[in-house]
């Protein structure tokens, strides 16, 4: 009896001990009023130039500051020129901050903060499309500070995505480190609604060197990661070329993007705070960030992250 009870006990310590093991890695009440902030009418829908987008920017800009992330030249922003069809606009804005790693090797977290704006009288508030990555991207910043990395990781919040990948064009154009450093992209974009609880990371059909390090992830309660959306013959669901992910990808840095499948608020008015999934949303980004303090302590390089193989 006392040898079945003890047995009994051990049985469910096994169960009970996986649960434990997972790290809580972020604060999902800081996430989601993140979120908030970010998509509320007063941000007008951060089109790129807006008035809306350079609230969106003081708002990022005290945050990084919060967090205590270090800006490069004694600034977090970098602008540029953005030309495009519906708009020129003189002074767009990517802001950047680092936490310098025992490594000058770099991973760079991406996630865009420009949105669509207002179209006919409607705003377009993009909370999923991407309030929610940027939140992410202070989520992770803040569990980086607190538990230094091994590479040095750049946080950069990217403006003029909706516009052509304007901002991750300008990155890597006039980049803060030199591009030989970039270990990895690992880009964020639209992370907190699926129904399913599924998370896709896609990249791994080019480098399937990187799969393992995904593979490694355990799931989260509410949220699981996937691997796909990366191969040619999907057409539209090859989300290769669909986000900032692109541009580094063209300049042969190994990427992993982290988005979820299309839902019925996407480009919608009604892509709002509302509709976020607050449960399945925090789990989701506490994924990314699991993959990259996985990343991290194994120190891969370049060269065997661009591999053919596993
Ligand atoms: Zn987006």
């Amino acid at each position: 009896m006392e040898r079945k009870l003890a047995l009994a006990l051990v049985f469910s310590l096994l169960l009970v001990l996986p649960g434990l093991a997972q790290r809580r890695v972020l604060d999902a009440r800081q996430l989601l009023r993140d979120v908030e902030v970010l998509s509320a009418d007063s941000m007008e829908g951060r089109l790129s130039g807006s008035k809306g987008n350079k609230m969106a920017q003081q708002y990022i800009t005290s945050r990084f500051q919060e967090i205590g992330l270090q800006p490069y030249h004694n600034s977090y922003r970098h602008t540029f020129r953005l030309e495009s069809k519906q708009v020129t606009v003189e002074e767009a804005v990517n802001l950047i901050g680092y936490i310098p790693g025992k490594s000058a090797k770099a991973i760079v977290l991406t996630a865009h903060y420009d949105h669509v704006g207002v179209r006919k009288g409607e705003t377009y508030n993009g909370a999923d499309d991407n309030a929610s990555g940027v939140a992410a991207l202070f989520a992770a910043a803040a569990y980086f500070k607190k538990n230094k990395p091994y590479h040095t990781l750049i946080f950069a919040a990217l403006d003029g995505e909706e516009l052509g990948l304007r901002g991750a064009e300008a990155f890597l154009e006039n980049p803060p480190l030199p591009l030989e450093q970039i270990l990895l992209n690992v880009n964020m974009d639209m992370l907190s609604i699926n129904q399913k609880g599924e998370l896709y990371a896609s990249g791994t059909y080019h480098y399937p060197a990187l799969a393992p390090y995904l593979e490694q992830v355990a799931p989260r309660p509410q949220a699981k990661l996937l691997l796909g959306h990366d191969r040619p013959e999907q057409g539209e669901n090859d989300w290769t070329r669909q986000s900032d992910h692109y541009q580094f990808y063209k300049r042969q840095i190994p990427f992993v993007y982290f988005g979820v499948e299309d839902h019925p608020y996407y480009h919608k008015p009604s892509d709002d705070f509302s509709n976020i999934n607050s449960t399945f949303y925090p789990d989701a980004a506490a994924l990314v960030i699991d993959f990259v303090l996985n990343l991290d302590k194994k120190h891969p390089d370049r060269k065997q992250l661009v591999l053919k193989q596993k």
